[in-house]
């Protein structure tokens, strides 16, 4: 079987140089764009205003596949994860969450992750690989074709993996997803665990994202132990460098806190985490720690999550309580891995 590359998923790049190579004027390329992405026809046959010998020659050296998932879950509090098995047999997971503010879509962005962290159950699944852009924004599209919603929708860069080990194909994903698919690149978040010189390619364009950063500590000796990516850039760094991205004005960096059981929910952290957000245009969601029972990690009681809210919010920093959807389908944050990982891992239910 000779092996065909997908047309899906090209950029505008992309699709410029191969139109180019043609001897099609460029002009033809924006028009291929259109058709992918805005009218996502499936085949060349129905790209009518393209010249017909074109058309043949792009048949003959290329495919249109549009990724398709293999399974999904319903949770009882609405969202779905989907589940997709990609060309090479290894699987990942997206999940589709109805909020009361319309839809967010949460994807992934590699097989597995390398990151590494003591309290993420994709971690465990180790790296395998980077996606495509195809298999990037072939969730979306997925999706959107099994739910009907309106646009426009929010996408969560929450997923299984680091984005910001994906760069390439993450920004060919968000010029499709915005360029494309017309969402608002405000709509789009992507979170990282923070790396630091990718955040600053990152932050400069084309398509500039919302950021949140995992920052998941207030100490570095803390971090160092659920985060090992904080060996490399501490926290003072990692802070540094938000300050001085080039956020526009009016704009919020989102750090995100997972709370866990007398380890990072004290008095004390929350005066130190208050510390490192000042003067930087941010909110700070908690994410009360998602157990599951492989890890000894566990979620504080909900009277210490509310005292550890009530201290930022008297201290001034713009805060919320964020609880995870999906924990009855291994959805939620922190839960996303397939399949080795999950053997191991049954998952709590509560
Ligand atoms: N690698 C990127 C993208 C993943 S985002 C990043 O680190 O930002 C996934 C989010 O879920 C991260 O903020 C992470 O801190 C959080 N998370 C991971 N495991 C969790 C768990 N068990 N409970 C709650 N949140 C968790």
């Amino acid at each position: 079987m000779s092996y065909k590359p997908n047309l899906f998923g090209l950029g505008s790049g992309s699709l410029k140089t191969l139109a180019e190579a043609a001897g099609q004027p460029v002009f033809r390329a924006n028009q291929l764009f259109e058709w992918l992405y805005k009218k996502r026809v499936s085949s060349l046959d129905e790209m009518t205003n393209l010249p017909k010998a074109w058309r043949a020659a792009l048949a003959e050296s290329h495919v249109i596949q549009h990724l398709e998932y293999t399974r999904k879950l319903q949770s009882e509090d609405g969202s779905v994860k989907y589940i997709f098995q990609l060309d090479d047999g290894s699987e990942i997971e997206s999940v589709y969450m109805p909020m009361a503010k319309g839809v967010t879509l949460c994807l992934s962005s590699q097989v597995g992750c390398a990151q590494a962290c003591s309290f993420c159950l994709t971690a465990k699944m180790g790296f395998i690989r980077n996606l495509s852009a195809a298999e990037i924004m072939g969730q979306i599209t997925a999706i959107m074709k099994d739910q009907t919603f309106d646009a426009p929708f929010n996408v969560v860069m929450m997923g299984m993996g680091e984005p910001l080990l994906n760069l390439a194909q993450l920004q060919v994903s968000l010029e499709v997803m915005t360029a494309g698919l017309g969402l608002s690149p405000k709509r789009i978040t992507v979170s990282t665990s923070g790396h630091v010189r990718n955040l600053e390619k990152l932050a400069v364009g084309p398509v500039v994202p919302r950021i949140a950063i995992s920052l998941n500590a207030s100490t570095d000796e803390q971090r160092n132990e659920l985060m090992p990516v904080n060996l490399k850039w501490d926290i003072q760094t990692l802070m540094d460098t938000c300050r001085a991205l080039p956020i526009k004005a009016r704009e919020r960096i989102t750090f995100e806190y997972v709370l866990i059981d007398q380890f990072n929910d004290s008095d004390a952290d929350a005066k130190r985490l208050t510390k490192w957000v000042r003067g930087i245009r941010c909110k700070v969601n908690l994410i009360p720690f998602n157990e599951t029972e492989s890890l000894s990690y566990r979620q504080p009681p909900l009277a210490r999550i509310q005292r550890f809210h009530e201290l930022l919010n008297r201290a001034g920093v713009v805060n919320t309580i964020r609880w995870s959807k999906g924990r009855d389908i291994g959805a939620a944050c922190g839960q996303l891995a397939r399949p080795t990982a999950r053997e191991g891992a049954r998952l709590r239910a509560h």
